[in-house]
């Protein structure tokens, strides 16, 4: 569009949406409705990128679309607490025992920002530990070696983030437990966290090997750093209670977002109280915003949680399963953790960022636009996963397949 390239940077408000790393032009969508999306021209597509996350239901879920008509009726934001604001976090806190407080916030940026601010001040120390690849949104003390965005435009780390300020973030490799152990042992006493993606889903899917959630759970608990797990792609998407049920391992913070807000703008951070109880006003780490835990947001988590059951899991885990065995094409290999999947052009599921990096992009660009051209819209990039929704159902999944083929 070429209006949009004259308005903003690269013509998009988000660098992904710009199709650099697969070439070409992003078609112009205009209308969504469960598991499609069509263009201008009125070309209809079976859409896997699911806003990057957040449309669990697929596009314009019913229950979603009326809870959102009826909280814009009722009004905007009166800057109180809203009943819709404690009945979300009720649902979250039920679903995720490990989040006993929780704040609300516009972004999963802001919310992994303020989780690290609050480590920081509960161990007064300085230092935070990330992984290669694993992304917890463009804060400046993460924004080091952060996966798909960046390493898709092939830039390591962002102008503009200070020496000081990257300096304070270590990095350990994925899956690699002694890696971790290494820098805490380096910088011992100074490790305020380790914040990692129990599912990595920015370099392309990568789930974690056994016993990797847990060892870092008990590196931290011995060296007195907290642990973050950032599901804001895995919280309700993985399982109920995100991956910290399905792996059986308690954070303690935990950054959301995506999900939570049913498709609109949304974070979250919360964990143990009485690490929660440091934010103001109830404790001296200031973290604020106008419109957070915004009304028609809340009522769109809200019905977006409440659709999904038991039953909504079991039936997307099996229709992503049986993508999972159509993708499998010869020469690439298939990363899945639920309704998460990634094609890696790798002969096989990649542990790490390094390994993801061996995947060749340059087929994976030819099978993204012949995907496209079959009427499939797939993420445009290696290392973003592709979304199965709720209503992907056994047709589109069929429909799918045959177009791989
Ligand atoms: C998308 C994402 C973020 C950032 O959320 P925004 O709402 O885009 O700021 C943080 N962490 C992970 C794991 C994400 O996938």
């Amino acid at each position: 569009m070429t209006v949009a390239a004259s308005l903003f940077p690269g013509g998009v408000n988000s660098p992904v949406r710009a199709y650099r790393a697969v070439g070409g032009e992003p078609p112009v969508l205009v209308r969504g409705a469960g598991a499609f999306v069509w263009d201008q021209s009125g070309r209809r597509y079976i859409d896997y990128v699911g806003a990057f996350g957040p449309l669990v239901l697929g596009h314009a879920h019913r229950a979603v679309v009326e809870a959102i008509e009826a909280a814009a009726e009722a009004g905007g934001s009166f800057g109180v607490t809203s009943p819709g604001e404690v009945r979300l976090a009720e649902l979250i806190c039920a679903r995720m025992p490990s989040v006993e407080r929780i704040r609300f916030v516009n972004s999963g940026t802001e919310a992994a920002m303020s989780a690290l601010r609050v480590a920081r001040a509960a161990t007064v120390r300085e230092l935070v530990i990330k992984f290669d690849g694993g992304y917890h949104g463009h804060a400046d003390s993460l924004l080091v070696a952060a996966g798909s965005a960046a390493a898709t435009l092939s830039i390591p780390d962002s102008a503009g983030v200070t020496r000081s300020v990257a300096a304070q973030t270590l990095v350990a490799n994925y899956n690699d437990l002694e890696s971790v152990e290494a820098l805490l042992a380096r910088h011992s006493g100074q490790v305020a966290a380790v914040i990692v993606e129990p599912v990595a889903a920015n370099m392309g899917v990568v789930a974690p090997l056994p016993g990797f959630l847990a060892g870092l759970r008990g590196l931290t608990q011995s060296s007195g750093a907290l642990l973050i797990f950032d599901e804001v792609i895995t919280g309700f998407r993985v399982a109920p209670g995100g991956a910290q049920e399905l792996y059986g391992v308690r954070p303690d913070l935990t950054v959301l977002g995506k999900i939570i807000g049913g498709g609109l703008p949304v974070g979250a951070y919360g964990g143990r109280a009485d690490l929660m109880d440091l934010v103001a006003p109830s404790g001296p780490v200031y973290q604020a915003g106008t419109l957070s835990g915004h009304p028609v947001v809340m009522a769109a988590g809200e019905a977006t949680l409440r659709q999904l059951t038991p039953e909504v899991y079991a039936s997307i885990e099996h229709e992503a399963a049986r993508l999972e065995a159509g993708l499998r094409v010869k020469g690439a290999s298939v990363a899945r953790v639920g309704s998460l999947l990634t094609l890696f052009f790798n002969d096989r599921p990649p542990r790490n960022f390094r390994e993801a990096k061996a995947s060749d992009t340059a087929a994976f660009a030819r099978f993204f636009h012949s995907m496209l051209d079959a009427g499939v819209l797939l993420p445009p990039s290696q290392f973003e996963a592709l979304f199965v929704s709720a209503a992907h159902d056994r047709s589109v999944i069929d429909a799918t397949i045959e177009a791989i083929a």
